[in-house]
């Protein structure tokens, strides 16, 4: 089954980590909402199965009005055949997830919220700019419970330099005693163009410690291992069977479309991208053009995204499908590129499955660029 990615370029402030392509002025937004019912109905002969997941991320869906939110989904069950029992989730900022909107969402077909918490204390949401507060952080978790959504991931953010490892700790355990399926959590990038990275170049700011962030991993997967949570990808940690279906389809090279400013899709062979401009969207649209650009992905391309995502998860690479897939010649070149980080007890090989061992998981983007293949095409 097909997933649909749909992004919504908004927020209420500017994180200052961050990079995603998202405008702090609402003053479009209905006319945003119609350029999205637009491209999903121009996308209509790209799914030929049923949907099995749809994601709404951004930016900040959860600022969207209910009415906005239902055009879009009346736009997608318009188009195409949603499964029954398709997982459909909103990311969603604890300021926005109050009594109302939860009243609001309950009218959608929303069944999962991934919430932006980042972290429980109040000095560090200020350090981060974010738009809620420690206790809303907590609360909305408890309100979204008694409304009746159970299905909740929330997001943390490790190895900043306010983060000491008891704080992460105490973040860590309040995430876990609030009962929630599934977490994840992300060492934090300086990523060029943000306030951030601005910040440390004019030092202002102190940069961020590999050492720092390395640390509160280990002590990451400790927790919420202990806590019965399967490590399952790099950054995503569930109860067990409480995966996360879209991104894990994402990760096994199953095809999705992209729908809106910056968004992705992928069709099993080539990767298609919005522009990461909202006028520009929202007016070639408006001439009824898909505003996408396609990128053709060579075997090699292919190969080495496989090899990336699949090794960051439990699955691990299948040396078999390397040779089905890609042939004999790729599945030789990475026997022989796999042999010293077998050797390091970095990567394990077992039953034609290989997969990070604990310590391979610090240098996960290390061993998988070592594994790529450059120049096979
Ligand atoms: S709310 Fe999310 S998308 Fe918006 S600025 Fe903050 S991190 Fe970025």
């Amino acid at each position: 089954m097909s997933g649909i990615y749909i992004h919504i370029p908004f927020c209420k402030k500017a994180c200052h980590y961050c990079d995603f392509h998202f405008s702090t002025s609402l003053k479009y937004a209905d006319e945003m909402v119609e350029s999205l019912c637009k491209e999903i109905k121009l996308k209509k002969d790209r799914i030929k199965d049923q949907v099995g997941s749809i994601y709404l991320g951004g930016g900040t869906p959860s600022i969207l009005s209910e009415a906005g939110l239902q055009k879009i989904f009346d736009a997608i069950n318009q188009t195409f055949s949603v499964s029954a029992g398709a997982e459909i989730t909103i990311e969603t900022n604890p300021d926005d997830l109050t009594a109302q909107k939860l009243k609001e969402l309950k009218q959608l077909p929303v069944n999962r919220f991934s919430v932006g918490i980042q972290s429980f204390f109040n000095e560090d949401l200020i350090w981060m700019n974010r738009a809620h507060n420690a206790l809303e952080a907590e609360d909305c978790i408890k309100r979204s419970q008694d409304a009746g959504f159970e299905n909740l991931t929330l997001d943390l953010i490790y190895g900043y330099p306010l983060l000491t490892d008891a704080k992460w700790l105490s973040n860590i355990e309040k995430a876990i005693d609030l009962q929630v399926p599934h977490i994840s959590a992300y060492a934090l990038t300086v990523e060029p163009r943000t306030a951030l990275a601005h910040a440390i170049k004019s030092k202002k700011q102190v940069p961020v410690s590999d050492n720092q962030s390395a640390a509160q991993f280990v002590i990451l997967m400790e927790k919420l291992q202990a806590a019965g949570f399967e490590h399952y990808e790099i950054s995503n940690f569930a109860k067990p069977g409480c995966y996360a279906i879209h991104n894990t389809n994402y990760w096994k090279g199953i095809d999705y479309i992209g729908i809106g400013p910056s968004a992705h899709g992928f069709d099993g062979y080539n990767r298609y991208m919005n522009p990461a401009n909202n006028a520009l969207y929202t007016e070639t649209l408006t001439g009824n053009k898909l505003p996408e650009i396609v990128e053709e992905l060579s075997l090699n391309d292919r190969f080495n995204e496989y090899v990336m995502t699949s090794l960051r998860t439990m699955w691990g690479v299948n040396l078999e499908k390397i040779k089905t897939d890609f042939g004999k010649d790729f599945l030789e070149e990475t026997l022989y590129n796999l042999k010293g980080f077998e050797d390091k007890d970095w990567l394990i090989k077992k039953e034609g499955i290989l997969t990070l061992s604990k310590e391979g998981k610090l240098f996960a983007d290390h061993i998988a660029s070592e594994l790529f293949i450059i120049g096979n095409d």
